[in-house]
């Protein structure tokens, strides 16, 4: 399943696409994300699923293009750390 998270504004899309199918709770992602934006939660939608799954957290979920900016690609950086940590290609950005 993709969940998204996030918003669209007058300026464009700003939206974080986790696969929860290709999300294996591993936490890197977590771990390497400076602004805390990302935290592992229990998968309501899926009763069957004993993994925990990645999601944007609430407090991030309405700012988080503001959140991200700062990762975002420069001169010299072409990856998100986020997406550079999983190894599964779970996490995908709208912008
Ligand atoms: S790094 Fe990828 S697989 Fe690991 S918790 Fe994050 S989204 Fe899931
Ligand atoms: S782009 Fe940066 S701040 Fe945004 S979720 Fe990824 S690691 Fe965290």
């Amino acid at each position: 399943m993709l969940a998204n998270y996030g918003y669209k504004d007058g300026s464009g899309d700003f939206f974080i696409t986790i696969d929860t199918d290709k999300c294996n709770g591993c936490g890197k992602c977590v771990a390497i994300c400076p602004a805390r934006v990302l935290g592992l939660i229990t998968d309501e939608s899926d009763p069957f699923r004993d993994i925990p799954v990645v999601a944007v957290t609430e407090e991030h979920r309405r700012k988080i293009k503001y959140s991200c900016a700062p990762c975002k690609p420069t001169v010299g950086r072409k990856t998100l750390p986020c997406i550079y940590a999983c190894q599964p290609n779970a996490i995908k950005h709208s912008w």
